[in-house]
């Protein structure tokens, strides 16, 4: 295929390379930058402006800075700039070198949304800005400078000298003159030499006698893929929607037009068409000349969902982990420069440089992914609802199976909540059967799936309709089970059982991708035989394989779904109907839309349910909501078979009855009573080392420095632990956790300050803090 180019999207005004020197003036005269680093401890740095830097520097520009006692240059961002005040103290300060970006990256309201994660998230407000500018932006990735040609100021041209130059042009020369001057902005060499039809000599020989001029800009320069620019697509009108969603249109459009910051919980359940009221609330702020940011999970940034917003707006930006750098950049210089309708991406979306924001929507809010892992360790919802304060928009968090979070949230009435309980053109809801795997023969037999499932399957396939079965296990055989001494075969640096992948013959860790050949012996004790227990995908692939010949299987896991483009295959396959049977990890349990799916099969939803987890409860409440959701999407209806060994279980229950209102108040009851999230916070410390007894040690401390700390400062933060992490070693470290847990999360904030920056160290241990936590291994 080829790639459309795109060129001079944008030119930037190159800026004074080496400014000049700077010379100490009086005290009063100080002009000052404050700067922050990425660095983790969470400080403002003061450092003088240069003269010649004066007028350009402002808050949100990148800047180069000597740090450190080596005054190693080192980037920084620059978040407030100007005369010192007035009780300044008189010290000597640094200079900042260089201003790195022609433009400021961040606006004041950028920066304030940063401070804020800064001090809500416990980490320094340079980690939060170098999060949110991607790498492309920052290498300025698919741009070069270039030399730009013009002719030579009008008032230089009209004099005497030159006229007379001009006259005696030889033809060569003359043709390159002409063509800048029936030119209308200034061309690069490679289009004045085609346009003139010569080489570069006649143009370095007007340049010598001053008839023309140069000068250098930077260009983007793109070769985007087909995904990036895609004017082709076909443009759909908006349906016409049904009372449910008009309601729920209604109440959006009044808070867009009343400019109110306000949160919209919009509860519809699987199929209730909530993705149409986003893109209707949308039309609105686009028809303002507004943007929109549209959150999904990525996985759900599948061609299909996508194709929904592009077929509706004339310009969409997709963010997805695929891009290259220069997308990036490309994407964030088009969407800054408010050429942008709609930007739909993963987690990071939230911080897309929109210039006139008008909408913030997070489908699917329940998704863990919108918490991030790594510092800063922010959870996209909260940003996207100090964003939508700090901006005055509207926020509205989507799904079927709202988080508790979320919930309590309308229950004390602080957000909005819309509900549209049916499916649209009225179609029913799935029929969920829940069975007990503990009396299937098949199953005692070793099989996943059990002699009901089977049955059903048959008929679904004999009707003509398509099945999805869902395991949340990726390999062949989850553990390698020793019968000598009943344990499982550990990865080496983590304790994590290894799964057996039968195609490559590899034992791997799903944590760290440790892999070797299947041990024949037990490490443990020796003894010869080890069994492959349990089933991952590739192991169900082969069993539907073997029971149902006559029908295509296609699995997809993270493992078959590797390179770039191998989702749509598959769905388009899927969609086409090349594929009857499609299996797969959590990646087929979100958005995905295929009427003619009438069986749904949850093989084992006892895997989230046993995790010792606070929300394992609601985690698998919505899978299995979530996964029901992908069926009955036709005029055939659908059905759905749940596995489990806990048919008694609320949450499996309730999904099966798609009563999201009694789960929550079920599950809600329980966390209220030990009050645990969402009627409290927790802040989580991790530490890791390389020897357990230094860690558990160094924890124990850590959390009596915290207690002492939250007593003496009559902070209610109750400190849980320390305990061995559920994953007690991880990537060669031993890992141990206490819990921070407060009703008021400020009480939690102010306490880590409290102690922050004094808190003991020792050699090889390191520890993080995760506020809000999702992840509790
Ligand atoms: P949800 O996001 O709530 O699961 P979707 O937005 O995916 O639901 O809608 C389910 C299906 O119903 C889609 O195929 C969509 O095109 C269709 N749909 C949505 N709204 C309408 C409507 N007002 N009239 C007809 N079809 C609709
Ligand atoms: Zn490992």
């Amino acid at each position: 295929m080829s790639k459309p180019k795109q060129q001079s999207l944008f030119e930037e005004e190159e800026l004074p390379e080496n400014p000049m020197p700077w010379e100490r003036e009086s005290a009063q005269d100080l002009y000052l930058a404050q700067i922050v680093l990425n660095r983790p401890v969470d400080r403002v740095f003061h450092y003088l402006v240069p003269e010649s830097m004066r007028a350009l520097l402002r808050a949100g520009h990148r800047v180069q800075v000597p740090f450190g006692r080596g005054n190693q240059l080192s980037p920084g961002y620059c978040v407030g700039v100007g005369p010192a005040e007035e009780n300044q103290p008189s010290i000597r300060f640094k200079t900042v070198e260089a201003i790195l970006d022609s433009r400021p990256l961040f606006d004041a309201k950028m920066l304030k949304l940063t401070r804020w994660i800064a001090d809500r998230y416990l980490c320094s407000w340079g980690q939060v800005l170098e999060c949110v500018v991607p790498a492309g932006v920052k290498n300025q990735a698919g741009t070069r400078m270039v030399t730009l040609f013009e002719l030579a100021a009008p008032s230089h041209l009209a004099g005497d000298d030159s006229a007379a130059l001009i006259e005696k042009l030889p033809a060569k020369q003359r043709a390159v003159f002409d063509a800048l001057k029936s030119a209308e902005k200034p061309l690069t060499l490679e289009e004045l030499t085609q346009s003139a039809g010569c080489g570069s000599g006649p143009v370095q020989s007007l340049k010598k006698k001053s008839l023309i001029r140069s000068h250098q800009k930077r260009m983007q320069h793109f070769e985007n893929d087909d995904d990036v620019v895609h004017a082709h697509i076909k443009k759909e009108d908006d349906l016409e929607l049904n009372p449910d969603q008009c309601r729920a249109l209604d109440q959006i459009l009044e808070a867009i037009r009343g400019q109110r910051s306000e949160t919209f919980v919009l509860h519809g359940v699987t199929g209730s068409g909530k993705t149409e009221v986003y893109i209707q609330a949308i039309r609105e702020v686009v028809s303002y000349g507004q943007q929109a940011i549209v959150l999904v999970p990525e996985i759900s940034l599948t061609p299909q969902a996508i194709q929904r917003f592009r077929s509706r707006f004339d310009s969409v930006a997709v963010l997805h982990s695929h891009l290259s750098d220069s997308d990036r950049h490309y994407h964030w210089q088009n969407i800054a420069a408010g050429k942008v309708q709609v930007i739909v991406g993963a987690r990071s979306a939230v911080f897309a440089p929109a210039p006139h924001l008008g909408l913030i929507i997070i489908d699917e809010e329940h998704e863990t992914s919108f918490k991030q892992e790594t510092a800063p360790r922010y959870h996209a919802r909260e940003v996207a609802r100090k964003r939508s304060e700090l901006e005055s928009v509207p926020l509205i968090l989507g799904s079927a199976t709202p988080t508790l979070n979320s919930w309590l949230r309308v229950i004390e009435k602080k957000d909005t909540l819309i509900s549209m309980s049916k499916r649209v053109n009225d179609l029913p809801m799935p029929n969920v059967n829940i069975i007990d795997v503990r009396n299937d023969v098949q199953i005692r037999r070793n099989d996943s799936i059990g002699r009901v499932l089977f049955t059903g399957m048959q008929h679904a396939l004999g009707a003509g309709g398509q099945v999805i079965l869902f395991l949340n296990l990726r390999g062949y055989s989850p553990a390698l089970w020793c019968k000598g001494c009943g344990n499982s075969v550990k990865c080496p640096h983590c304790e994590i059982s290894l799964t057996w992948h039968r195609d490559k013959n590899l034992a791997v860790c799903h944590s760290c991708d440790f892999s070797a050949k299947p041990p024949t012996h037990c490490p443990g004790c020796g003894a010869p035989g080890l069994r492959f227990v349990g089933t991952g995908t590739q192991r169900l692939e082969e069993e539907v394989k073997a029971k149902f010949p006559g029908y295509k299987c296609q699995r997809m896991d993270s493992d078959t779904m590797r390179g770039v483009g191998s989702h749509a295959r598959v769905l388009n396959a899927f969609a086409a109907g090349e594929v009857d049977i499609l299996l797969g990890t959590q990646m087929i349990a979100k958005g995905l839309d295929f009427p003619n799916v009438t069986l749904v099969g949850v093989v084992d939803a006892d895997t989230m349910l046993h995790q010792p987890d606070l929300f394992a409860s609601e985690r698998t409440f919505q899978l299995i909501a979530q996964v029901a959701g992908r069926t009955g999407r036709g005029m055939q209806g659908g059905r759905v078979f749940v596995q489990t060994a806990s048919p008694t279980e609320p949450a499996i229950l309730k999904a099966a009855e798609h009563d999201f209102l009694s789960f929550a108040k079920y599950e809600m009851g329980h966390r209220k009573e030990m009050l645990a999230p969402p009627y409290s916070h927790y802040a989580r410390v991790i530490l890791r080392g390389p020897q357990e007894e230094h860690v558990q040690e160094f924890a124990r401390q850590l959390s009596q420095i915290l207690s002492d700390a939250a007593e003496e400062k009559k902070l209610s933060v109750q400190i849980l632990g320390p305990a061995p992490a559920p994953i007690i070693r991880l990537k060669k470290y031993f890992r141990y956790h206490f819990q921070l847990a407060a009703v008021n999360v400020e009480e939690i904030l102010q306490l880590w300050r409290e102690v922050d920056g004094k808190l003991p160290r020792e050699k090889g241990i390191e520890y993080i803090i995760d506020v809000d936590p999702v992840n509790m291994r």
